[in-house]
């Protein structure tokens, strides 16, 4: 995959749908720990040292990946796994110990597939900075419909790559490399504050002109949305409020007895 002549996103497409479902099936949907997949890793590789036909009835003499052993087990059905492992010449008694380590439900790191992907997003939520604001986008799929296929294939391959990383908090910023241990460093770009994520994109002076581009961009889509379905769009509307203060909200949707005033923040 390294060596194909891809785009970044297309070996990560071919790593993450056929490479790591090939190789790595039970050690990534069980969620073993370090210990169980070291132990189980040097168990069956001494089986299988030791039994090199066992080895060629595999076909994994070509390799020495540590966990291709342990793979092997899970890929190919029970019964067929012992009759090759007895063919290869292995013992009956080492077979039982070779498949109670591996097919164990009842250990203690044994976690099923179906909770797998939430716990991954509950361990990156849980993590700081990375995990700011992350939960906001838990099955959302408005907010992560630009993540699908059909709606990637509009992005340049940067851009696509620099939206994931800001979508995780992964931008090279002085918070990610020194928080949230050490004192974060002032922005290297108004010296005002520290260099948070947040600051970069929520009040920085440097920033602000594509800031409020963006304001202003997302506000003009959502009046024409707001149009097409029949709402009144009233653009940056100066209002009075009942204390005689006022106020100038972005937008104001009217339509019958419904009034909407919304105010974006980008
Ligand atoms: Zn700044």
């Amino acid at each position: 995959i390294t060596a194909a002549n891809l785009k970044p996103t297309q070996r990560v497409e071919i790593f993450c749908s056929y490479a790591i479902p090939r190789s790595f099936y039970t050690a990534v949907n069980n969620s073993s720990n370090q210990t169980c997949l070291r132990n189980a890793d040097s168990l069956i590789r001494s089986k299988m040292v030791a039994r090199c036909k066992a080895k060629r009835a595999f076909k994994l003499y070509h390799s020495d990946d540590k966990l291709v052993a342990k793979v092997a087990r899970a890929v190919i059905t029970p019964g067929k796994f012992g009759k090759l492992w007895r063919a290869g010449g292995g013992s009956s008694q080492s077979l039982l110990v070779v498949q109670e380590d591996l097919t164990n439900v009842e250990s203690v790191s044994y976690r099923g597939p179906e909770c797998w992907r939430a716990e991954e997003f509950r361990k990156w939520s849980r993590k700081n900075p990375q995990g700011f604001g992350v939960c906001l986008y838990e099955k959302d799929k408005i907010s992560n419909a630009w993540l699908r296929r059909v709606e990637r294939a509009k992005w340049r391959e940067s851009q696509f790559i620099c939206a994931i990383q800001m979508r995780c908090n992964m931008l090279p910023t002085l918070e990610l490399r020194f928080g949230p241990r050490g004192r974060i460093p002032l922005c290297r770009a108004c010296g005002v504050t520290s260099e948070t994520g947040s600051h970069i994109m929520g009040s920085c002076r440097e920033t602000k002109l594509n800031r409020m581009e963006r304001h202003n961009k997302l506000c003009s889509l959502l009046a024409q949305e707001g149009a097409k379905k029949k709402w009144e769009v009233f653009c940056e509307r100066r209002v009075t409020k009942m204390d005689c203060s006022w106020a100038v909200p972005d937008l104001i949707f009217v339509r019958k007895d419904t009034l909407l005033v919304v105010d974006i923040t980008v």
